[in-house]
């Protein structure tokens, strides 16, 4: 079927997005586009207002739970690559993933991006995140920010114009999309070793061969998600084919074709066998995707 010709070319209508998240779960998105360039998320951008439909940023998914439905949204996959390293500082295009930037630097002998090592995101979706690890996180290597806002204009910020917190920047939840970033990173010729060693402390706690989205809830204040639900006797735990991990208990794994409305309820579920058993509220890490589903798809009129 050829789109028809109020669509750019660039953008699909009704793209399943499971495949677009690591934990394989998702709905149709009513209208879907991969981007590699700014010139193509500018299009997508243009489009969105042009319908008045919301957009949204996919990175990897690694951190996304999408709804079943149909999402009446222009969903935008960003792959925007390139990375540039001159002396101190390396330009990443935002949708390069974590991990493999964290290899590619530590393997020319700069450190500072070891703790990306296995963080299954893009950089982009790192800085919306505040991603962290081993008591690193993307606030305390960033120097500079470059977004597009929904008019279409660049927008740059400096590190120090940006309030970060746990799992959370000011980006999070709002319409400009990240086109590229600075990072910090010094010369190291021992950061490929520590990058191997974190990798394999990850390989060796976290589930890798089944999918998932990463952390689920945020640590409490001086606690660990994954040891409270572990301590309410909870790993193992299945609705429907999500499962609460054996390995890692703040992972939730999609075993058999999983719906998001298991994993909803697989959070519910968790997050009430925790408070009754210790009082402590368990505070989402991953971001839902919900608010836009339709129960069926309307083409907009055309003008
Ligand atoms: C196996 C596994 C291990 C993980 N380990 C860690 C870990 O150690 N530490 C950690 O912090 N996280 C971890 N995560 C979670 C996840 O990888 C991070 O949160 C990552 O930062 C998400 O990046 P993403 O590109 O996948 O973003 P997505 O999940 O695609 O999106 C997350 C949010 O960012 C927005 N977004 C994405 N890209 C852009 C952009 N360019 N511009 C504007 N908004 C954007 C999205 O709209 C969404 O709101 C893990 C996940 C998995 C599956």
């Amino acid at each position: 079927m050829s789109t028809p010709s109020w669509i750019p070319s660039i953008i699909k209508e009704r793209q399943s997005l499971s495949p677009y998240t690591t934990m394989k779960i998702g709905g149709i998105a009513r209208f879907f586009s991969v981007v590699h360039t700014v010139e193509d998320l500018l299009e997508c951008i243009r489009f969105s207002q042009q319908q008045s439909l919301p957009l949204f940023v996919i990175g990897k998914g690694s951190n996304l739970i999408v709804g079943d439905g149909c999402i009446d949204a222009v969903f935008v996959v960003n792959r925007i690559g390139g990375v540039l390293l001159k002396d101190d500082r390396v330009k990443v295009g935002a949708g390069v993933n974590a991990s493999y930037l964290s290899q590619k630097i530590s393997k020319m002998g700069y450190g500072g991006l070891e703790f990306f090592s296995g963080i299954p995101g893009t950089v982009g979706g790192c800085v919306v995140m505040n991603a962290g690890a081993q008591q690193k996180e993307v606030k305390d290597i960033l120097l500079e920010v470059e977004t597009i806002d929904p008019f279409g204009n660049f927008c740059h910020y400096s590190r120090d114009d940006l309030k970060f917190g746990y799992r959370t920047s000011p980006f999070k939840g709002k319409k400009e999309v990240i086109v590229s970033l600075t990072f910090k990173v010094y010369e190291d010729q021992m950061a490929e070793e520590k990058r191997v060693s974190i990798l394999k402390k990850r390989l060796d706690t976290q589930p890798y061969t089944v999918p998932t989205a990463g952390c689920m809830f945020k640590n409490p204040i001086g606690a660990s998600a994954g040891q409270l639900i572990d301590r309410c006797g909870l790993k193992g735990l299945q609705i429907g084919g999500v499962k609460v991990s054996s390995k890692h208990a703040n992972f939730f794994e999609n075993n058999h074709n999983a719906t998001a409305q298991n994993v909803l309820d697989l959070i519910e579920r968790v997050r009430y066998e925790v408070k009754i058993k210790t009082g402590i509220d368990l505070e989402l890490e991953v971001i839902p995707c919900f608010t836009t589903c339709t129960p069926t798809l309307q083409h907009p009129t055309v003008s």
